[in-house]
């Protein structure tokens, strides 16, 4: 046990140290070379790291007509309509959050127009990751979020599963409104996507999560493209008090940690009772998790417990790990929604749960990792619009009136060019005369 000078107490700390907030240098570099080569070679590079990461050289990446229909025959009925449940919730959300942008104009001096406008970008690609599971949901937050903000042009990359088409998620990426689907993963996907290739006609805007080399490769390719968010590796971080089921707690932590080996999953408990049993439940559930694989070693080696003095300083540490995840599980939940700042999505009380945010309730579950919460919310039905400006000036007087302060004001800049723009506004609709 480690006591900090805070008064906080570690009763179970990671014992691997978290991978830097901007990609580990291994992953870096790859992603680097795998970019350029894209850039380079096109499709013949795309194939190669296809073949390479994934064993997988189909024809075509790009799923035909045919070949849709085929996959999306062999998805159970019942999958289907759980499909179309979810994705329901999920457009039920993007819409909400679209009529809550307006765009507007307003007159602010005589025949002085300056208005704003919210305008979709009219190319998207969509990650929809799948190496380790088919994750379906995904395609419902990428996708029905973009066509509901009027995207024009969607595509969908999501990689084959040990070699197998992951049928479901096919199913999902078409019910969703892909324009195309390819089956492709990882860097090559994303690159590809982006830069463009022979095959594959280039997007404004990459979205969806990813393992650390999908996060690195948007990261790498920002500015050239647009992306929604940095959505790597998933965290999950719970507030409990003494009211908190340990089981539950235990379960909630668990259900994140297998997403993959770099998943950590915090607890920040005032009580250390919930604390040790929650220690407890974990060690009983791994011995059998059918997950164990991944859920274990994240576990060990990202995953703390720690105890707080209160529920105050709970709510400081979990701001300070700004985690993707952040689980309230005490006696009054809602409160944390004036308490914290930093977290991709919160979950108040025990009736919802992450997974519920991931798979089935309509919020979406593209969400920032890393710290990125400081800074962004998740995906976003707005983060696939521009929001954009015009003006226009109906008013010859009010122009004069403008154009004398804009040829002072851009003097003051020694903005000659800008000042005369001013000035024979000015001279025109007004009664100065030109002096240059
Ligand atoms: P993925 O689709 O993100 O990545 C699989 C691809 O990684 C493969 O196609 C392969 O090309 C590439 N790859 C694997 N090893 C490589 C290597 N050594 N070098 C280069 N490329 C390599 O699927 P995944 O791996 O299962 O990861 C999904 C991730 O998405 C998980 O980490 C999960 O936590 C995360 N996720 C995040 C959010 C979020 O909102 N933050 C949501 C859902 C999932």
């Amino acid at each position: 046990m480690i006591t900090t000078a805070t008064a906080r107490i570690v009763l179970k700390k990671p014992e691997k140290e978290a991978s830097p907030r901007s990609g580990s240098p291994e992953v870096r570099t790859t992603v680097e070379g795998v970019i350029a080569d894209i850039r380079k070679r096109g499709d013949a590079a795309v194939r190669e790291y296809s073949e390479k990461f994934d064993k997988w050289s189909p024809e075509n990446f790009r799923l035909s007509e045919a070949e849709l229909v085929e996959i999306i025959a062999q998805v159970p009925d019942q999958v289907i309509a759980d499909i179309e449940f979810v994705q329901t919730q999920v457009r039920t959300m993007a819409e909400r959050q679209m009529a809550s942008l307006t765009d507007f104009e307003m007159e602010t001096l005589p025949g002085v127009f300056l208005g704003q406008k919210n305008v979709p970008i009219t190319a998207v690609g969509a990650y929809i990751p799948g190496g380790k599971y088919p994750l379906l949901a995904s395609a419902h937050m990428t996708i029905v979020t973009a066509k509901v903000a009027g995207v024009e042009r969607i595509i969908a990359a999501t990689p084959p599963i040990n070699g197998k088409i992951p049928h479901a998620t096919i199913a999902a990426m078409h019910m969703a409104g892909a324009d195309e689907i390819y089956l492709l993963g990882g860097v090559q996907a994303v690159a590809a996507m982006v830069i463009g290739t022979e095959t594959i006609t280039p997007v404004n805007m990459i979205a969806g999560p990813g393992n650390a080399f999908v996060a690195e490769a948007k990261r790498q390719l920002f500015g050239e493209v647009g992306i929604d968010l940095f959505a790597g590796p998933t965290e999950t971080l719970i507030v409990a008090d003494e009211h908190a089921d340990p089981f539950v707690v235990a379960v909630d932590l668990l259900s994140q940690a297998e997403h993959g080996p770099d998943s950590p999953a915090i607890l920040i408990t005032t009580s250390e009772k919930v604390g040790r049993a929650v220690i407890t439940h974990i060690e009983e559930i791994l011995v059998d998790m059918p997950t164990k694989g991944f859920a274990e070693p994240a576990w060990r080696d990202y995953g703390a417990v720690w105890v707080v003095a209160d529920l105050d300083d709970a709510y400081v540490l979990a701001d300070d790990y700004a985690s993707e995840h952040v689980q309230i599980l005490t006696e009054n939940p809602r409160e944390a929604l004036d308490k914290m700042h930093h977290y991709g999505a919160l979950f108040l009380g025990e009736g919802t749960c992450v997974s519920y945010g991931d798979k089935v309730i309509g919020t979406n579950h593209v969400l920032p990792t890393k710290g990125a919460a400081r800074y962004t919310g998740g995906l976003w039905v707005g983060k696939y619009l521009r929001t954009v400006t015009y003006q226009e000036v109906k008013n010859q007087e009010s122009s004069a009136f403008l154009g004398e302060i804009c040829g002072r004001q851009s003097r003051v800049e020694y903005f000659e060019g800008h000042a005369r723009s001013g000035d024979v506004r000015a001279a025109k609709y007004g009664d100065k005369t030109l002096a240059w």
